[in-house]
C-alpha cells in the first residue's frame, strides 16, 4: 500500500522534463528561458581525456512552438552548474538544527505505524459489509417491518463511510510522515557530505534554473511551491532579470555566471 501511495505521489509531482535524458539532481529544473525547452546533458569529446558534460537546449526533439531555432547557441558546463546548485542548496540549509531533525525522525517512525492501522480498519469494513449482507437476507425472510431494517442498514452504511474517511486521513498523514522521514535522512547525509545531492532536496529550495540569453543562469529560489503558471511568467519576463547583480561560480577553471531571484510569497 505504501509503495502504491509513493508511486501515486511521485506521479502527481512528476515533471514532464524529468525523463528527457538527464537524470540526477538537476533533472526537471533547468530550462532555457529563450525557447522554454528543458536543458539536457550532452557529453562532448566522448572517450577523450578532455571529455566534458554540457547543458544544452538543442538536444531535445521538441520543437519551439513557432518552429524557429533557439537564438542561444552557447552551452553550459554541467559540472560547474551542478556544483553551484549543490553549494547554494547547502547554504540554504546551513542553519538547520540537526538534533531537531533527528528528533522528528524518531517521532515520525512511530507515526508510520499508522499503516498498520489501515489494515485493521480495512478488516473492520469487511466485517461491516458482511453484516449488511446478512441483514439484507434477514429482511427478506422476516416479518419485522422493512423500515426497521432500513434504519439498521443506513446506520451500518454510515459507519463504513466513517471508517473509509478515517483511512483516507491516515493515508495522507502517514504518507507525509514517511516522505519527510526519507527527505530528512537524505538531507542530513547530504549536509554531512555522505551522500550526493538529490533532485528532491534541490526542489525544496530551488524551483527553477533558467538559462538566460547571455548564457548566465537565473536561479529561482523559494521555500514555498510556485505554480507552473508563475514559473512560466518568470521565464517570459526573464530578460528583465538581467539587471539583477551577476555573480560568478568557478569549478576547475570553468565558469558559470548566475543571478538569484528569491521569491518569498
Ligand atoms: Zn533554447
Amino acid at each position: 500500500m505504501m509503495v502504491q501511495l509513493l508511486k501515486q505521489r511521485r506521479d502527481e509531482n512528476y515533471d514532464s522534463a524529468i525523463d528527457n535524458g538527464m537524470g540526477g539532481p538537476l533533472s526537471g529544473i533547468v530550462y532555457c528561458a529563450s525557447c522554454g525547452r528543458p536543458m539536457q546533458k550532452l557529453t562532448v569529446h566522448s572517450g577523450k581525456p578532455y571529455q566534458r558534460s554540457m547543458l544544452t537546449c538543442k538536444r531535445t526533439v521538441v520543437k519551439m512552438s513557432n518552429g524557429r531555432r533557439c537564438p542561444v547557441t552557447n552551452m553550459l558546463d554541467y559540472d560547474a552548474t551542478l556544483n553551484l546548485i549543490s553549494l547554494l542548496t547547502k547554504d540554504s540549509y546551513a542553519s538547520l538544527d540537526f538534533e531537531l531533525i533527528n528528533e522528528s525522525l524518531k517521532e515520525g517512525k512511530t507515526k508510520v505505524k499508522a499503516f498498520e492501522k489501515i489494515y485493521e480498519l480495512n478488516a473492520l469494513i469487511t466485517d461491516k459489509k458482511n453484516e449488511l449482507n446478512s441483514l439484507v437476507s434477514e429482511a427478506t425472510e422476516s416479518k419485522t417491518p422493512f423500515k426497521v431494517y432500513k434504519q439498521m442498514y443506513d446506520s451500518i452504511t454510515n459507519e463504513i463511510l466513517a471508517i473509509e474517511n478515517e483511512i483516507n486521513v491516515i493515508k495522507e498523514k502517514g504518507f507525509e510522515t514517511y516522505d519527510s522521514i526519507n527527505f530528512n535522512k537524505d538531507l542530513i547525509a547530504f549536509l554531512e557530505d555522505k551522500k550526493a545531492l538529490t533532485a528532491h532536496i534541490v526542489a525544496k529550495k530551488i524551483k527553477r534554473v533558467f538559462r538566460l540569453k547571455d548564457n548566465s543562469l537565473l536561479i529561482v529560489k523559494s521555500d514555498i511551491p510556485l505554480s507552473a503558471k508563475r514559473l512560466e511568467e518568470i521565464r517570459e519576463s526573464a530578460s528583465n532579470y538581467l539587471t539583477l547583480p551577476s555573480l560568478v561560480h568557478e569549478l576547475n577553471d570553468r565558469l558559470v555566471s548566475y543571478r538569484i531571484l528569491e521569491i518569498k510569497e
